[in-house]
Order: structure tokens, then C-alpha cells, then sequence
């Protein structure tokens, strides 16, 4: 459906290029679908970089927004206001007893992450992993295992160590009494879809010194099946980041600290103008009811079969992933494959030079993932 007097965006060149944007202007969205500027429809399997968690203007995060807008948008952190407090309530019940620092953005959140570590444990060292990714700020960028996104920016934060994603020797190895932080993603998102296996996990869990921080910016709130994706690892970090899906597309960022390792924030040790904004955080509570026991189950069936149907296609040598966090490794450029999909009407990211992504929003129905496998079936034959 078009927009009635829509015009086709104009001022391309007045933003900085720091994206390779596709030639699409979206102007609308609902569920698992958006439009463009000419009316055209797309199945989103891309969920906007995997952030619209209950699918594009759910009826709940948009009425508790609109509530929370026609009520108060913004007090400031001189003062208490309620959907921060009530957010940080509930995603401490999801952990299991946690304190909440409240941002705007993942790469934020990791910041935070940063400096709670070397408050409360005195040490500046961080063990991160090649390939990983943990946003575009220098202290992200600093732990985040891309040379070419680091290269220009040199020189970052010091002492960050990398090591091979699942190397338990490796890791071990590059833990001494100078790592106040071991930084990981549970599933190694824009490194390419790589989950990372229990025994790994388990280990940097081991260390004694550094806390560990599994950062669930891309795989937490329901995206792999479970509200965090390390409830499937056996493991309880002592840090947590979240952003995407969180607020269903407002702007959000959190950190999460176990209660058995808080107190190392004091008063002025960290902040964030924005940070605990009401709508948002209204936003994000209402996201938190939606994710039950229920919507996780829809999670793991769709994840499970659309892994069924894809990993069986001739183009595919593996899908990797849980829940609807999938990647697609296939034979040729994912790249491509996104551009021949998104001119069939189905939108995908890529994660590396040939992985296909998938991250839908989560209440993705069975006929949605049926159309998907039809148009990547065609692709991918
Ligand atoms: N951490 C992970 C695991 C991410 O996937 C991302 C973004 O893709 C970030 C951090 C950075 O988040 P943001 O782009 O909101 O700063």
C-alpha cells in the first residue's frame, strides 16, 4: 500500500556516506512486511539489522509508547521515573537478579560494560574475539575483532587480547592477572552466524579475576528462543548488554549487572543524557510482557524449520545459528544473493563475505517463513 503523497526521498548526498544503502526508501511497516516509496511490498527477513523484535508497529509497544508520550517523555536522571524503574525490575526477574544501567545504542551499552569492569576490578586488560563485533565507538571498536573496521582508527583503547572463537586453550592462555574483562557474543552475529560452544563458554565462566560479559545485544531479548541466549549454555555471566530488539525499534541500550557483582558504580562514575528515556523504556516493558513462554516456543519451531528446509538446498553448505538468528553459508556472494532477494521482495542481511542472515521479527508466522523459503528456495537452487 502506498502512502498518499509520499514522495520518493531526497538529500542522499547530505548524509554522510558511512552506509551502503540499497536504492530503497521505506516509508511503511506492519508484522513482518514493509513498503516502499512505491508501494512496492517486501517480506522483512531482516528486521531491521534484527532489532524489530515483535514486528514493525506492534499494536503493544505502540500503545504503551503513545501513552507514555501523551505523559512524559523526558525527566532527566536527576530525578526517578517509573518505566525506567519498572524496565529494570522485570529485566531483573529475567536474569535473576540483576542492576540496570540504561543507554541508547549497543555499542553504549558495551561502553559500559567497559568501564564497569575496570571499576570493579582495577584492570584494564579485555580478552574479545576475532571476528566479533561490538559497535563503531572507540572503546567498542577497541574490543571488536575486525581489523579492517579497526585499521583506520588506530590507536584504540590498549590491551585488548583476541582469540579464536571455541579455542579454550587459547583463551586461557590469554588471561593473566591484567583482564578485568572477558567480552563475548554468545552467537558471533556480524562475524558470520558463529555460535559459540558450551565448553568455551564454560571456560572464560572458569577465569576467577575478570568478569565476563557476554554481550546479547544481537542475540538477547527472544531472538535465539530464549529471553537471553545463554540460558542455553549453562552459563551466568556477570554482565549482560542488550539494545536492538529491546524496544522494538526506539532507541535503547542496557547493561546488565549480576547482583553478586555490583557495587563498583558510584555516583558520576558513568551517565547518559538520554539514557532511561520514558518512551522508550515504556516501549521496551511492553516488549518484555509479549516474550513469554509461548513466543519463544514459535521462536524455536520457525528457526527449526526454516533450518530444515534451507540446509537441504543445493547453493547451502551450512546454517548456523539458533532461533531466528540464522546465518546461511552458501556457495558465492552473499551480497548478491541480498540484492536478487530484496528484487523478489524479500529483504536478508549478510554477515561476512558469504553468509546470508536471517533475523526476523520473532512473531513471524508459518506462511511468512513458507513465502521466505519459497524466494530463497529459487535463489539459492
Ligand atoms: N554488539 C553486538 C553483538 C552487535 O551486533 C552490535 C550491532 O550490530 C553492537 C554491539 C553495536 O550496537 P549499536 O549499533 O546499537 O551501537
Amino acid at each position: 500500500m502506498s502512502v498518499p503523497g509520499e514522495a520518493v526521498s531526497q538529500g542522499l548526498e547530505r548524509l554522510l556516506p558511512t552506509y551502503a544503502r540499497a536504492d530503497l526508501t521505506v516509508v511503511r511497516g506492519e508484522g513482518c512486511r514493509v513498503w516502499d516509496a512505491e508501494g512496492r511490498e517486501y517480506l522483512d527477513f531482516g528486521g531491521g539489522i534484527a532489532v524489530v523484535s515483535l514486528g514493525h508497529c506492534h499494536p503493544a509497544p505502540l500503545a504503551a509508547a503513545q501513552a507514555q508520550l501523551e505523559r512524559l517523555w523526558h525527566a532527566s536522571n536527576l530525578y526517578r521515573t517509573e518505566p525506567a524503574e519498572r524496565l529494570a525490575s522485570q529485566l531483573s526477574d529475567r536474569f535473576g537478579g540483576a542492576q540496570a544501567f540504561f543507554c541508547n545504542s549497543g555499542a553504549e551499552a558495551v561502553e559500559a560494560a567497559l568501564k564497569y569492569a575496570r571499576k570493579a576490578t582495577g584492570k584494564a586488560g579485555v580478552v574479545a574475539l576475532e571476528g566479533g563485533f561490538h559497535g563503531r565507538t572507540l572503546g567498542a571498536l577497541s574490543a571488536t575483532g575486525q581489523p579492517a573496521k579497526r585499521a583506520p582508527f588506530e590507536p584504540l583503547v590498549p590491551d585488548v587480547r583476541f582469540v579464536q572463537p571455541n579455542d579454550v586453550d587459547a583463551l586461557r592462555a590469554a588471561v593473566d592477572g591484567e583482564v578485568g574483562l572477558i567480552l563475548l557474543e554468545p552467537i558471533l552475529g556480524e562475524g558470520g552466524v558463529i555460535p559459540l560452544a558450551a565448553d568455551f563458554v564454560a571456560a572464560a565462566a572458569a577465569e576467577l579475576d575478570p568478569l565476563l560479559c557476554l554481550d546479547e545485544v544481537q542475540t538477547g531479548v527472544g531472538r535465539t528462543g530464549t529471553f537471553f541466549a545463554f540460558e542455553q549454555l549453562d552459563v551466568r555471566p556477570d554482565l549482560v548488554t542488550l539494545a536492538k530488539g529491546l524496544a522494538n525499534g526506539l532507541p535503547i541500550g542496557a547493561l546488565l549487572v549480576a547482583d553478586d557483582v555490583a557495587g563498583a558504580f558510584a555516583p558520576g562514575d558513568h551517565g547518559s543524557t538520554f539514557g532511561g528515556n520514558a518512551v522508550s523504556c515504556a516501549a521496551a516493558s511492553a516488549v518484555l510482557d509479549a516474550i513469554d513462554e509461548e513466543l519463544l516456543g514459535d521462536v524455536r519451531m520457525q528457526g527449526a524449520a526454516l533450518t530444515d528446509s534451507l540446509a537441504v538446498l543445493p547453493r547451502v553448505l551450512s546454517v548456523r545459528g539458533r532461533g531466528l538468528l540464522l546465518g546461511i553459508e552458501i556457495d558465492g556472494a552473499a551480497a548478491e544473493v541480498v540484492d536478487t532477494a530484496r528484487e523478489q521482495g524479500l529483504l536478508v542481511l549478510t554477515a561476512g563475505e558469504n553468509v546470508v542472515r536471517l533475523a526476523p521479527p520473532l512473531t513471524v508466522a508459518a506462511d511468512e517463513v513458507e513465502e521466505a523459503l519459497a524466494i530463497l528456495g529459487r535463489i539459492l537452487c
